[in-house]
């Protein structure tokens, strides 16, 4: 198979993927593609719509009148419609709903045809729990990112905690263990490993170690 120059990291919530993907990104010149950003703005629309979690065919026509850009910047900035969205939509309760509108069909096959037109230029690295399975399985690296739930629930604490939100460790671990049923049970784009992914079980490995792991395998795929 033809494999595309795009880094494609998957796994499970809190792990990391973000973080590391970011890195990699900017240590390449890539650009860095946050599917998780997108289905938050599709959640933060429909907040703002007052929808529900239950209504996809809604979110999805959200989601098709979305514009969604991604401009550089540390954090990376987001912006939807034209509004700078970046901060906004890492609130907890956006992410809860992302996670439950994500579930819908309708609402994944519109971010999916977006995030597939984003790569197809390549010099991509694209984070995300389907990027190697669905979104782009031609990705010339895909690596399935991992760490224990009281490790991922610590990352994801501090990770708000630096963006000046408060949040409570044990509900963050409730959190992340409802998202991880959520994500691997649901009927479309189950969380599951790619047979050819590389899998990082990060528990114990610093930021630095894991982007330079992914980043030697990187230069192994180089012919
Ligand atoms: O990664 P992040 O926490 O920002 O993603 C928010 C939610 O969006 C996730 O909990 C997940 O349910 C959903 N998501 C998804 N597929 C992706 C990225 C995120 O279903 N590629």
């Amino acid at each position: 198979m033809q494999t595309k120059e795009v880094i494609a990291i998957d796994g499970p919530a809190g792990a990391g993927k973000s973080t590391v993907a970011k890195a990699v990104a900017k240590q390449l010149g890539f650009l860095f593609l946050d599917t998780g950003a997108m289905y938050r703005c599709v959640a933060l629309l429909a907040t703002r719509a007052g929808l529900g979690p239950n209504v996809g065919e809604a979110a999805a026509r959200l989601a098709q009148q979305a514009k969604i850009e991604f401009r550089p910047g540390d954090p990376q900035v987001v912006m939807l419609n034209g509004e700078n969205v970046t901060q906004e939509i890492r609130q907890p309760p956006i992410g809860d709903l992302a996670s439950q509108l994500s579930v819908h069909s309708a609402v994944r096959q519109v971010l999916v045809r977006s995030q597939q037109e984003m790569c197809s230029v390549g010099r991509v690295v694209m984070e995300g729990r389907d990027t190697t399975t669905v979104v782009c399985p031609e990705a010339r690296l895909k690596i399935f990112m991992t760490a224990s739930e009281d490790e991922r629930a610590r990352r994801r604490w501090l990770e708000l905690k630096q963006r000046g939100v408060d949040a409570d460790l044990e509900e963050l671990k409730h959190q992340i263990r409802e998202r991880d049923h959520r994500d691997s049970t649901r009927p479309d784009s189950p969380l599951r490993v790619s047979k050819d992914a590389v899998v990082l079980d990060t528990d114990g490995m610093s930021i630095d170690q894991v982007v330079e792991r992914v980043l030697s395998e990187w230069s192994a795929r180089q012919t």
